[in-house]
């Protein structure tokens, strides 16, 4: 057994409950991808895009170290890290190793952070595994999406089910502490038994996190363009609903927990990292195109590879923009984001650390999200009733 896999996979908040004081995080983004997905709007280039991407690879990551060095200590530890992309497991874990030995000496890392890395089926085995455990990573999102050859295809995944259930288990294999899978639901290729066969897979599989999001169609990807020349059908949001209740039924009954509305987690294995996002924590972003979050202060890096890598290469910082809100805005985007869990805002803790003016502001329109049976609340907790889960996108839209 490696030194890592002895690491606690407890970090400071597994419940996925909302927490007063979230702890602080780390985003590190890694731009590159095998192939465009065609659903896909990330900030990520394929290695045909990128005009050699592999030599590009190299000076990525010295780029990364650098902006990591040049931006030093000050706000860490951090309680979580999560590597996102984009494929990050497209580099080798060495590599990933080296970034994160950045984020250790220049942040600091919290002895029982969570440490994550998304994990491309196609670019991992139990040996890459294992050599990220060394690192220090603790915990694995492997992109699972659909275990239907149709789905897969519609969706412009190059593995195949098989594959991504040897990642799975490969991931187990080797040790990892916590193994997420990402699943996608309702697309226009996927039948309703579709759906059934890639959760019931999964959860064989035994993960202790499953994410499910349902299928958006952002624009100017290659599913938009199918849609709008009427070369495929729209996603049809009744079925996407009818899909969400066979996930709440399926994973509930196999023992998951729902803690937000797209992700579930056997008890206390629940994402630190997102529970800090819908916390309104802080935390850094380092890697093209990155956001970062600090005291009220949103920031992100330029969008190309290139760019970012001249600018770290120079000692520049590679900042393309910044905006800070207003104390009102920031408490009314912390309440957008806190009722997503599905335990809700601990309405007390909320007004201490947001101040009880900026509370008594939202709560005219919470008595009407109440009134219309989207909020309730429950033990001094406000959170979104089984109807609000489905409609938090115009819960979020009247909060803010
Ligand atoms: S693997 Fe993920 S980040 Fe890469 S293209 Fe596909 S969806 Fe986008």
């Amino acid at each position: 057994m490696s030194m890592a896999t002895t690491i606690t996979a407890a970090g400071l908040n597994r419940t996925g409950r909302w927490l007063e004081e979230p702890g602080f995080g780390v985003y590190v983004h890694i731009p590159f991808c095998l192939h465009r997905c065609h659903y896909c709007d990330f900030n990520t280039y394929a290695s045909k895009e990128a005009s050699g991407a592999q030599e590009v690879h190299g000076p990525y990551v010295d780029a990364l170290v650098a902006d990591i060095e040049r931006h030093g200590a000050g706000n860490g530890p951090a309680t979580s890290v999560f590597f996102g992309g984009g494929t990050p497991t497209l580099l080798p874990a060495r590599d990933l190793g080296r970034i994160l030995d950045a984020v250790r000496a220049s942040v600091g890392i919290a002895a029982d952070a969570e440490i994550t890395v998304e994990a491309n089926p196609e670019t991992v085995d139990e040996r890459y595994f294992e050599a990220l455990l060394t690192t220090g990573f603790n915990r694995v999102s492997i992109g699972i999406q659909s275990l239907v050859p149709r789905v897969l295809l519609g969706l412009g995944r190059t593995h195949s089910p098989e594959v991504a259930l040897t990642a799975l288990a490969a991931a187990r294999r080797a040790g990892v502490p916590d193994v997420n899978a990402d699943l996608i639901y309702g697309s226009q290729w996927e039948e309703p038994a579709d759906w059934r066969t890639s959760l019931e897979g999964v959860i064989e599989a035994a993960p202790d996190h499953i994410s499910a999001y349902a299928l958006t169609i952002e624009a100017g990807t290659p599913l938009a363009t199918l849609v709008t020349t009427g070369r495929a059908p729209d996603v049809d949001p009744d079925v996407q609903a009818d899909r969400y209740e066979v996930a709440g039924e399926l994973l509930g009954a196999a023992g998951f927990e729902r803690y937000e509305i797209s992700n579930w987690a056997r008890p206390g294995r629940a994402s630190a990292h997102n529970v800090l996002y819908w916390s309104a924590g802080d935390y850094l972003g380092f890697g093209a195109g990155a956001h970062g979050h600090l005291d009220g202060t949103r920031y992100w890096s330029v969008r190309l590879p290139r760019d970012y890598i001249e600018a770290a290469s120079q000692g520049r910082s590679p900042e393309a923009g910044r905006e800070t809100l207003e104390p009102p805005e920031r408490a009314a985007e912390a309440l957008m984001l806190g009722v997503r869990l599905a335990g809700g805002i601990d309405l007390d803790a909320f007004a201490h650390r947001w101040g009880s003016e900026a509370l008594a502001r939202s709560l005219p329109e919470i008595a009407r999200l109440e009134a219309d049976g989207l909020l309730e609340r429950a033990g001094g907790w406000l959170r979104a009733t089984p109807r609000g889960t489905f409609l938090a996108s115009e819960i979020g839209c009247r909060l803010l």
